[in-house]
């Protein structure tokens, strides 16, 4: 029997991308956010406009899933979770709560739920050459503020529910995602399609804005490593938080460097040290990932970026 799959978060960037494989798995697929996605019509066979942080629209959401795939969030780049604090952990406790209980009390067979990066100790990543983050890593917590601890208490509530109810529940803790079809202006847009408007808009010899002094690193995963590491990880047997991401570490001047030589533009670097940067240094440790998966995300980030770049300048061109 065709498996019957919901997605939630299907207007925004990654859970747009996710409908888009499991159709092509040939999964029935009903798509759920508040808004539709933005750039290109979905390919679920079902689309409903709903808010999640209300429980009844839950219900509506889920009712017939075999499984869910969580991605619902509100959420953006750093400029927009280091501003709202409260909003975010707010609207993002009442629809992880809503969404997983209506998911234990509907029986669906399997649940996964997007975390991120943000859960791990700020006191892990002070410097610019960081260690790559292992799972295991996580407590004694000290996560981001706001957006982190909600999303490592979901992770908690996520466990509790496998422990006393036998929910079959995943958890992945994604690092920096990027791509085609993305959110790249308005505020909520992340460095690698930020970065990529800035320099598509630009002239040679224009100056070009960063925020912070640009030595910050991260690591980056195409969107398509991401839907492809979600499906394996509810296909696999393991239900604690595995981490989601590349392990090649890059500065955000590095990063800036890439764009401008794939846009073939040279720009002047001015940064502003007033922006927020985040944690100085972020990388991801695979070794769980590989073991459990045997798997790790594949596409090299010259060339992810080098088509997030040609999308986005198509996009502002024309
Ligand atoms: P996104 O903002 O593009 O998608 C999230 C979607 O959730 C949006 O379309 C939004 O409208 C929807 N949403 C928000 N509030 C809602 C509500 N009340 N009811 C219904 N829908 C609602 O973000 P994304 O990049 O696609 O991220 C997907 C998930 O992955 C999120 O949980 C995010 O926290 C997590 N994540 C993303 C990244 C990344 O780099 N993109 C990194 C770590 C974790």
């Amino acid at each position: 029997m065709t498996t019957r799959a919901v997605v939630l978060g299907a207007g925004g960037f990654i859970g747009h991308h996710l409908v888009s494989f499991l159709k092509d798995k040939g999964y029935w697929v009903r798509g759920v956010d508040i808004k539709y996605p933005e750039y290109e019509e979905t390919k679920a066979d079902e689309f409903h406009i709903l808010d999640l942080r209300f429980r009844a629209e839950c219900t509506s959401a889920v009712t017939g899933a075999d499984h869910v795939y969580h991605l619902a969030a509100d959420m953006g780049g750093i400029g927009y979770i280091s501003a709202q604090h409260a909003s975010i952990a707010m609207n993002d406790t009442l629809i992880n709560a809503n969404v997983l209980d209506v998911s234990r009390i509907l029986g669906v067979e399997r649940f996964f739920y997007s975390s991120s990066a943000c859960i791990y100790p700020g006191y892990l990543q002070h410097t610019p050459d960081v260690t790559p983050l292992r799972e295991d890593q996580a407590y004694p917590a000290d996560a981001e503020a706001g957006y982190g601890w909600e999303k490592l208490f979901m992770e908690l509530l996520c466990q509790y529910h496998a422990e006393d109810y036998g929910m079959q529940t995943r958890v992945a803790r994604f690092h920096n995602v990027y791509g085609p079809l993305g959110t790249f202006d308005g505020g909520k847009e992340k460095a690698p399609a930020a970065i990529c408007r800035k320099v598509s808009l630009a002239k040679t010899g224009d100056d070009i804005e960063i925020w912070g002094d640009g030595e910050q690193t991260r690591s980056f995963m195409h969107v398509d490593d991401c839907v492809e590491g979600i499906y394996r990880i509810m296909q696999s047997n393991y239900s604690l938080p595995l981490n989601l991401g590349r392990d090649d570490m890059i500065s955000i001047n590095e990063l800036v460097d890439l764009v401008c030589e794939i846009s073939g533009k040279k720009l002047i670097k001015k940064h502003d040290l007033t922006k927020p940067q985040g944690v100085r240094g972020r990388n991801s440790d695979n070794t769980l990932c590989k073991s459990v998966l045997g798997w790790e995300p594949v596409i090299d980030l010259k060339t992810g970026l080098n088509e997030t770049y040609r999308w986005i300048d198509h996009y502002l061109n024309n």
